[in-house]
């Protein structure tokens, strides 16, 4: 009996919400939600460590991001860790910038938006922009190749 939690995960024993599913992949969403949407994506074959993919076969998988994006995540996190270490206005601006490089992000804007009494997102502007999704989800599906 395997008893890697990935491998239990892809063969169902232990339930997950499933957003993506090929014959080499599983991609579901992470139990410990860093940011809404945060998904895992897992090799459905075992692996000992996190090279189970060669280049080639990664390559297959998983695209780049285009270098807007790609800055957008940079800078996202960036303004993560300076929220974290208390230089809150300079964090605010790295964030923006995100936003502005990659508007599509949920979590990006989220972290953007203004923030009640508790520390969620709040504000007529974050309000605004859920109430304008309607029914479609907030999380675009992984583009997984
Ligand atoms: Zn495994």
């Amino acid at each position: 009996m395997n008893d890697c939690v990935f491998c239990r995960i892809v063969a169902g024993q232990i339930p997950s919400t499933r957003v993506y599913e090929d014959d080499d992949v599983l991609a579901f969403m992470d139990i410990g939600q860093v940011n809404p949407g945060h998904v895992l994506v897992a090799v459905k074959r075992h692996a000992e460590n996190l090279y189970a993919l060669d280049e080639a076969q990664a390559a297959a998988k998983l695209k780049e991001p285009d270098d807007k994006v790609a800055e957008a995540h940079a800078r996202f996190r960036l303004g993560q860790h300076l929220l974290r270490v208390g230089q809150a206005d300079e964090a605010r601006a790295q964030i923006a910038e995100a936003t502005q490089l990659h508007p599509d992000s949920w979590a990006m804007w989220r972290q953007a938006a203004d923030k009640d009494a508790r520390g969620l997102a709040s504000g007529p502007a974050f309000w605004t922009r859920v109430d304008a999704l309607g029914s479609k989800p907030y999380y675009p599906r992984p583009d997984i190749a």
